[in-house]
């Protein structure tokens, strides 16, 4: 037997309404705020990655899926979705159309991490991009975004914000995290000793518990913002509240990617334990420019579908299952079963979900199938019916049967 790779899931018919829920939700949510769809390639040239998403981050260190093709071309499947969202903006010229441009998009992700609950090396992100606007409402609305999609599929999840200024107020950041760092360098993890001379921002990212003790009393970035990224952060808090989203500042926030400027922020929930995070994002206004485009700002988040779902499942969400078949029609003997596939097939046409025999089972047999599957009527055709042209249709749930002629089935069905 072949197992699926380590790490990745199957989502099962019986399973897979749940998936069409949240992304349902997803879309309805970005229609309302006039975000439209946007679809890259699962594969991209690695170097995208490489300059886009930051060579200190863990994702390209180490849990990037690279190849090579048969062109001998270093291929990546995509860790992320803002990077090739970011590719095609500049690729297709959009700064020239409409600005801001919102996009959103829903993915399968990939990073070679180690799989626990939450954490799988393909997942699936459902993320908002909005490029060509630097306004701290833009921020405001994709957070908002992100917190009405929450709330509508009944979460209650905490926000927490932050913001890590830009290279100017960095600059200085950047040396007071160094000085503060320096004594205990022999402390920190392997990675994080590296981090100390590429970028020291990252530092405060690292999840080894030992590195995580020394960061507490890390200096905070928020100490460090020049005056316009820090009454940029005071007017994303101010509209956030007009927009009634309760939040809390977390100055340890500095987000895995190397390219964000500004706002930052993470949906953290209680229920799932360490992999809780399912929303991250914020502001990158210097990734269009570092992928080779015109300066543009840019301003997104992504959402982690399994861990939605997780959350969900933990908080006792119930979402709603899908339409059950309306009727199963069994048919007694071969010639029955041909009127069962005419009727079913009539029925289908008018916009009604309809089963019959495959199996040629027998007619009790067919009753625990059409049980199995939920059916809420089945209409039975045996000899006599076949004859006087109408079949005997029993209600699942009172246990009732009437007989219903062959050229009623539509009319009486739709009204069921
Ligand atoms: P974490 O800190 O949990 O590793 P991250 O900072 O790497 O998350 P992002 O790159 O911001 O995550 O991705 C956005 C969202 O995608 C996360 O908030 C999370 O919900 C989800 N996510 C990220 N990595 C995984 C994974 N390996 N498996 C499942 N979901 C993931
Ligand atoms: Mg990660």
């Amino acid at each position: 037997m072949i197992n699926i790779p380590k790490g990745t899931k199957d989502v099962l018919p019986a399973d897979s309404y749940k998936w069409q829920y949240v992304e349902g939700m997803a879309r309805e949510v970005s229609r309302l705020f006039n975000v439209k769809e946007i679809r890259t390639p699962v594969f991209e040239h690695t170097e995208l990655f490489q300059r886009g998403v930051g060579d200190t981050t863990d994702i390209v260190t180490k849990e990037m899926y690279t190849f090579k093709d048969k062109g001998d071309r270093s291929i990546t499947l995509k860790p992320e979705g803002t990077a090739g969202a970011a590719r095609s903006f500049i690729e297709n010229g959009m700064y020239s159309g409409v600005l801001p441009t919102k996009m959103y998009y829903i993915i399968p992700a990939f990073r070679y991490e180690r799989p626990q609950a939450g954490r799988l090396r393909e997942f699936h992100q459902f993320g908002v991009e909005v490029y060509g606007a630097a306004s701290a409402q833009t921020d405001a609305e994709v957070i908002f975004i992100a917190d009405t999609l929450l709330k509508k599929l009944g979460l209650q999840i905490k926000l927490y914000i932050n913001s890590i200024g830009c290279p100017t107020c960095r600059a200085a950041y950047n040396q007071a995290l160094k000085d503060f760092f320096a004594p205990n360098l022999e402390m920190l993890c392997a990675d994080c000793k590296n981090r100390y001379e590429k970028n020291p921002l990252r530092l405060l990212d690292c999840k080894e518990e030992g590195c995580k003790a020394i960061n507490v009393n890390a200096p905070k970035i928020l100490d460090y913002l020049c005056e316009e990224c820090h009454a940029h952060f005071e007017e994303v808090k101010s509209c956030l509240s007009s927009a009634g989203v309760e939040y809390e500042i977390d100055p340890r926030i500095v987000r895995g990617l190397d390219y964000y400027t500004r706002t930052v922020f993470e949906f953290v929930s209680t229920s799932i334990g360490a992999q809780g995070t399912v929303c991250g994002g914020g502001r990158y206004d210097k990734l269009i420019e570092q992928l080779g485009g015109k300066p543009t700002p840019a301003v997104g988040f992504a959402a982690g579908i399994e861990r939605l779902l997780m959350v969900m499942e933990q908080t006792g969400v119930v979402i709603p299952e899908p339409e059950r078949p309306t009727v199963y029609i069994a048919g007694m003997d071969a010639e029955c079963r041909k009127k069962a596939f005419a009727l079913a097939s009539e029925l289908r046409k008018n916009g009604l979900i309809a089963e019959i025999d495959h199996m040629d089972r027998s007619v009790k047999a067919q009753f625990k199938y059409a049980d199995k599957i939920g059916a809420r009527y089945v209409a039975v055709i045996g000899g006599n019916e076949l004859i006087e042209g109408k079949a005997n249709v029993k209600c699942m749930e009172t246990g009732e049967s009437e007989s219903v002629a062959f050229d009623q089935m539509t009319e009486y069905f739709k009204k069921k």
